[in-house]
């Protein structure tokens, strides 16, 4: 078997960063040598220095790493990143000038024009533009992104519905609570509740959806975002993971429904046909029940690595509405970051 590719993990003691650990054990590619945190846990064993909340124990391995802080130099190349927002603008910067890969969950690069905002199955080519990020900011590494939680499982509901000229979509999320980290929303606001509001969450499923179902321009080497009008509502619910939304989309000229249910049946991408290991079979699962996708249900189906499509029908006001599942600390986080890694390994980015 060929060596495993050593990684590291900043930010690996919040949420995320236990989710990339979780993840990544076992990995067939890549192998976690290396862990980075704030000066508060650095020092210590990840074992002692992380409050584990998920289930099961933390990987062995990773377990008796010692925390270190995070400066560029000292990890491996390849570097997953799940720090804080407040935090990941800079040191991402600082990995990415430093010569390392830098993988990241966060937000704060996810629009810079020279970034891309990566879903394998949906805009592999906008990994072109990483030439044109090294040049521009003299960089020897590179930052790539994944989408904010949300977004993904939108954007995954209309890939396989944009050969037909997507013109409007609008979007309701149920999000569940572990999408706001640790310890998350206050059990006295969400028990029996729902919050119709997450800071930020509706204009970032709004933009980041028109970017990554956008074109690259080989000419201007830029992005064209999707030229379509995307409205989100975004709702915090009682439910541990798995985000729902519902979504009426609008077409130039109405596909027959037959025509919509075969897009998502037939939906392959490059990541199923190279087989990357963490690729899920089918990346949209169409579903025939009338009451599912289901979080409980669903939500850890295929590994938390495919999104869910149910209940496709007519809308009265647009052309047609669907509800849709997708594991947001999986595919809306670490499981979509890997996949990332994945796909440039196997572009030759990470030689
Ligand atoms: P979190 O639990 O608060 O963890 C934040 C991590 O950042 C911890 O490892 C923390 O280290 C580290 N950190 C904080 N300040 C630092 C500093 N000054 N220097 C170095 N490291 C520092 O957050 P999370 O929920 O895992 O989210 C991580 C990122 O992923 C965020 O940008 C978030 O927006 C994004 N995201 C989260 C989700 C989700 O479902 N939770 C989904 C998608 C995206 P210490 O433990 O040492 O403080």
């Amino acid at each position: 078997m060929q060596a495993r590719i050593e990684v590291g993990v900043l930010g690996a003691t919040g949420m995320v960063g236990q989710h990339f650990l979780k993840f990544l054990d076992g990995h067939p590619w890549f192998r976690i040598s290396w862990l980075a945190a704030s000066e508060r846990s650095a020092g210590k064993r990840y074992g002692e220095a992380v409050p584990w909340h998920l289930a099961g124990a933390a990987p062995d391995g990773a377990a008796g790493l010692t925390v270190e802080e995070c400066q560029p130099g000292r990890g491996p190349r390849l570097v997953f990143s799940a720090l804080d927002a407040s935090v990941a603008g800079e040191i991402e910067q600082e990995f990415a000038r430093g010569g390392h890969v830098v993988v990241s969950n966060s937000r704060n690069h996810r629009m810079d024009a020279d970034v891309p905002l990566l879903v394998p199955e949906i805009n592999s080519a906008h990994l072109k533009l990483i030439p044109l990020q090294q040049r521009q900011r003299g960089w020897k590494g590179m930052i790539v992104t994944n989408p904010n939680c949300s977004t993904v499982t939108l954007t995954m509901v209309l890939a396989p519905l944009k050969p037909f000229g997507i013109t409007k979509a609008v979007a309701t999320t149920l999000q569940a609570i572990s999408g706001a980290g640790y310890p998350g929303v206050a059990s006295m606001d969400i028990v029996g509740n729902v919050i119709p509001f997450i800071g930020g969450e509706e204009e970032k499923m709004q933009q980041e959806t028109q970017k990554i179902l956008g074109d690259y321009m080989a000419s201007a080497g830029e992005i064209r975002p999707l030229p379509a009008m995307v409205s989100a509502h975004c709702n915090r619910v009682p439910v541990v993971d798995g985000h729902t939304v519902t979504v009426s989309v609008g077409f130039e000229k109405k596909p027959a429904l037959a025509e919509v249910l075969e897009a998502y049946e037939s939906f392959r991408s490059i990541p199923q046909e190279r087989q990357l290991p963490s690729a899920p079979a089918r990346p949209v699962v169409l579903m025939q029940e009338k009451d599912r996708p289901q979080p409980r249900k669903d939500a850890e189906r295929d590994r938390g690595m495919a999104v869910f499509v149910g209940r496709v029908r007519e809308c009265p006001v647009l052309d047609y509405k669907m509800v849709a599942l997708g594991h947001n600390t999986i595919r809306g986080a670490a499981g979509a970051a890997v996949l990332n890694a994945e796909l440039m390994y196997s572009e030759g980015l990470l030689d």
